[in-house]
């Protein structure tokens, strides 16, 4: 397998570089480094969107008629890798990852012109709407009323795990119009503006300290219908073909910053003998497997930018990667928790607020190691848990 980049690649990846040494703060990246969840707080978040924004370079997947770079598969890849290495603020997806690309295929016009724009210009922060109490995996079963009542919509019901919807001022959800026929049926894609009367939201708060995801209530809350996305009762292609995005897209190359960042902190940490840890057989041995399982991973990716390039689908390759990314980052919080040992019982959410001045106990750069660590437990039911994941692949590789 052919895995080098082409000069004229190698040239991009090193204009990237240069913009990145000047663009990005050294405000922004202690950001990102004390940031214990996987994207950053709205205040950071949108500095880094606006920053991007200015340089033309803030949607590299959308195509270029609609604000995006135009870019290759490869230099889109460089681009990803380029800013994980830099340690770049990790912007929401809602809005560019998701609604964008889901209105680019399935908006109408007048949609696509209202809110494009605005995802590009960061004026609209966007959260998703789909899982339920009762729906996250099966969630066909979503229950979120919506009457009809002329030209609007009301909706009575719960959303719920709805990240940052206490920053965003939109939001796209699926409710249920019609409760005749299978589940799938029946739903519909609408688009809301959060300040609309009767909505409210509500903190879930982690065990990490953080709050990024809510509980939203809808009390009669009026939707007008020209906010359906595609047709009414056929949102389920929709939404099917909106998490095709949210599941998408490599991350190896974040992970081995990652890696190296805990290979940096087992070097500083004592084995209890004097020596440190990241000398210890044992400690050396689980750094060596996870370097082993990232470069199997980065060489799939590779792989399946090199069918994408081909016009080729990814099928199950994207819940195979979601998977094996899942268990990665985890695998990857729960050695730098070995790493910084005992300074993991330390709660100090003080000293990881990129705003204040406060000393770290423990190092410094493994701040947020422990809030990390049970962050991500996160990540294999995010977005569509292991198990769901694995149902698919069981489906499409094996037949069954
Ligand atoms: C940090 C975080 C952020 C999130 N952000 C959002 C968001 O912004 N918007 C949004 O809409 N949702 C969001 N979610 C919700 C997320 O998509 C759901 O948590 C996920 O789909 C799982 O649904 P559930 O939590 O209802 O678990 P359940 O569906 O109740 O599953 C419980 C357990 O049963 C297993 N299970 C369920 N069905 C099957 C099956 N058929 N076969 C085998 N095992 C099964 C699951 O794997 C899981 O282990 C977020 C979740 C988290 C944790």
């Amino acid at each position: 397998m052919h895995t080098a980049f082409s000069a004229s690649h190698e040239t991009f990846r090193e204009e990237v570089q240069t913009f990145l040494s000047r663009a990005l703060t050294p405000e922004l990246k202690r950001a990102q480094q004390c940031c214990p969840g996987i994207f950053l707080d709205y205040e950071y978040n949108i500095q880094w969107h606006r920053i991007l924004h200015q340089q033309g370079w803030i949607a590299p997947s959308w195509p270029k008629e609609f604000g995006g770079t135009g870019w290759d598969l490869a230099q889109r890849y460089i681009w990803t890798t380029e800013l994980t290495r830099a340690g770049a603020p990790s912007l929401a997806p809602m809005g560019l990852g998701m609604c964008g690309p889901m209105l680019i295929g399935h908006g109408s016009p007048e949609q696509q012109a209202q809110y494009l724009p605005r995802i590009l210009s960061g004026e609209d922060y966007w959260c998703q709407g789909y899982s339920e109490p009762s729906s996250g995996s099966d969630l066909a079963a979503l229950q979120l009323n919506a009457i009809s009542d002329g030209d609007h919509y009301r909706l009575n019901g719960t959303k719920i795990w709805t990240t940052h919807a206490h920053y965003a001022n939109r939001m796209f959800l699926l409710v249920r119009t019609d409760n005749s026929g299978k589940p799938q049926q029946g739903i519909t894609f609408l688009l809301l503006d959060m300040d609309t009367q009767g909505i409210s939201v509500e903190p879930i708060v982690f065990a990490s300290g953080t709050h990024e995801v809510n509980q939203v209530f809808f009390d009669n809350v009026r939707v007008p219908k020209a906010n359906v996305v595609g047709q009414e009762n056929q949102g389920w292609t929709v939404a099917k073909y909106l998490l095709e995005f949210e599941r998408g897209g490599g991350g190896a190359a974040g992970m081995q910053t990652a890696l190296s960042r805990v290979r940096e902190l087992a070097g500083q940490a004592s084995d209890g003998y004097g020596e440190p840890l990241s000398a210890q057989p044992e400690f050396e041995v689980k750094l060596l497997e996870a370097e082993v399982a990232l470069e199997a991973m980065l060489f799939s990716e590779f792989r399946i930018m090199a069918a994408l390039s081909k016009g080729e689908n990814p099928g199950a390759e994207s819940s195979i990667m979601k998977t094996l990314g899942a268990n990665m980052q985890q695998r990857l919080t729960e050695l730098a928790v070995e790493a910084i040992d005992y300074a993991a019982l330390v709660h100090q959410p003080e000293a990881r607020d990129p705003g204040q001045n406060v000393a770290a106990i423990g190092p410094a750069n493994g701040i947020v190691a422990f809030p990390r660590y049970f962050n991500l437990r996160a990540s294999s039911i995010a977005g569509g848990s292991n198990e769901v994941q694995r149902n698919i692949m069981a489906k499409l590789v094996l037949g069954l």
